[in-house]
């Protein structure tokens, strides 16, 4: 059987190393992990683990699990150079690992301000445990704060500190938040929400720079027109960009993530790429989409372990995501910048509901607030058309409310 090497030990890497075993490949399998940690959850770093006093990281998997499994779990390790010629992965203390197939599921990283603007390295990103350390510890002292970004870190960080009681003032550049995500119905709900819990929201906000306070430990923040604002920290979060630097230097297609086909496979048939740091070919726009969530990666550490066990390949789902801010607890799937009307469904729990988004008569996005248990059926239903909804949901649809 063929040896396996996997490069990150994050969601993606440790769900193609898992479904590997489960679809029989019996071979040997090693994760190559930067991360001295043991594998642990991510989007609990800007939830539960910002907020709580104490905090480990949850594991994806128990210790003995790798082990038991046969997975050698390589931590600390940082793979440094690719040779495709040579099927080897040379790590950063010169050592040479073999393989017969790769699985690069290197991730992100966030999205740094230029030096122009932040020359004193004074901003704090949150993208591993080491950053999360690092923000709780400036965070516990602070009685202000600067959020620069509006998406969905940056608001799950914002909704931690005001209820730790820290007078918290966003800058989003664009006009409104979470633009990328979410419909313009649920952005102007949240900005709704998060601006009575005492966030101070600046839509249409960019960031000028930001220095050190004079005499002071804080930063001072300048906007674009030349307003300043004096605060005890600044967190950045403008996004990521796909760690596809080692891919790169092999020579493989990159352009905003590693190009992959349609079940992952790079240039090089031996070479798949999987989760954050991936953009793989959307049968339907013909386009390559690199997806920043969880359960995308997963789905594709499935495919790719199905293609390698050389099963049938199951088809990418509609990609899930979810996010908590404060009391809010979303989840949405689909297209929501193909809608062209909305409908809001309640939901049975007090004040929770589900947008419906349809482009013509098709479902295409659901999004929902608070409302959990909705989300499933409604999500199974993304793609089929009103009159198939209508009699599932036993419901009938009120007129539509056009964007
Ligand atoms: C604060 C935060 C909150 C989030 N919240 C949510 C959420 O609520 N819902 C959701 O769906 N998603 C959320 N996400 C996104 C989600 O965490 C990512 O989509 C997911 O972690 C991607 O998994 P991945 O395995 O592809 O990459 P990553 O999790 O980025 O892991 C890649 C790993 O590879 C390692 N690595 C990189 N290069 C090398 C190398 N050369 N050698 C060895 N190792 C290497 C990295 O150190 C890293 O450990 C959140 C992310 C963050 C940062």
């Amino acid at each position: 059987m063929s040896s396996i090497l996997i490069v990150g030990g994050s969601h993606a890497g440790v769900a193609a190393a898992s479904a590997l075993r489960a679809e029989g490949c019996s071979g040997a399998i090693k994760i190559i992990a930067q991360e001295p940690t043991l594998p642990y959850h991510r989007p609990q770093l800007s939830k539960e683990a910002l907020r709580e006093e104490v905090f480990d990281p949850q594991p994806l998997r128990v210790e003995n699990f790798y082990e038991k499994n046969g997975l050698v779990l390589l931590r600390g390790a940082t793979a440094s150079q690719l040779h495709l010629k040579d099927r080897c992965v040379v790590d950063a203390n010169g050592q040479c690992h073999d393989y017969e197939t790769l699985i690069l599921a290197c991730g992100a990283s966030p999205r740094k301000l230029p030096e122009a603007v932040d020359p004193e390295r004074r901003a704090l990103y949150l993208r591993n445990f080491d950053d999360l350390r690092a923000l709780k510890v400036r965070l516990a002292s602070a009685r202000s704060m600067a959020v620069v970004g509006g998406g969905l870190i940056g608001l799950e960080v914002a909704a931690v500190a005001l209820v730790k009681g820290v007078s918290t003032t966003l800058l989003e550049a664009g006009e409104r938040i979470m633009q990328r995500s979410v419909s313009r119905s649920i952005s102007n709900y949240l900005a709704d929400r998060h601006s009575a819990n005492g966030l101070d929201l600046r839509l249409g906000t960019t960031l000028a720079s930001i220095g050190r306070q004079a005499g002071g430990e804080g930063d001072v923040v300048v906007l674009e027109g030349g307003e300043t604002l004096s605060v005890d920290l600044t967190v950045v979060a403008i996004g990521i960009a796909p760690n596809d630097g080692l891919a790169r230097q092999a020579g493989l297609p990159v352009a905003d993530g590693i190009l992959a086909s349609e079940q992952g496979c790079t240039t090089d048939p031996a070479v798949f790429a999987i989760g954050d740091c991936a953009a793989w070919l959307d049968p339907v726009s013909r386009r390559h989409i690199r997806y920043e969530a969880v359960n995308p990666g997963q789905e594709q550490a499935k495919m790719v372990a199905a293609a390698i066990a050389g099963r049938p390949v199951p088809a990418l789902g509609v990609p899930r995501y979810w996010t908590h801010q404060g009391a809010m607890n979303l989840q949405m799937a689909g297209d929501v910048h193909g809608v062209t009307k909305e409908f809001v469904l309640k939901a049975p729990e007090s004040g929770a509901f589900s947008v419906l988004g349809f482009q013509d008569d098709r479902l295409v996005a659901v999004q929902t607030v608070n409302a959990p248990r909705q989300f499933m059926p409604l999500y199974q239903l993304i793609g089929t058309d009103r009159d198939h909804l209508s009699a599932e949901l036993d419901w009938e649809f009120p007129p539509p409310h056009h964007h």
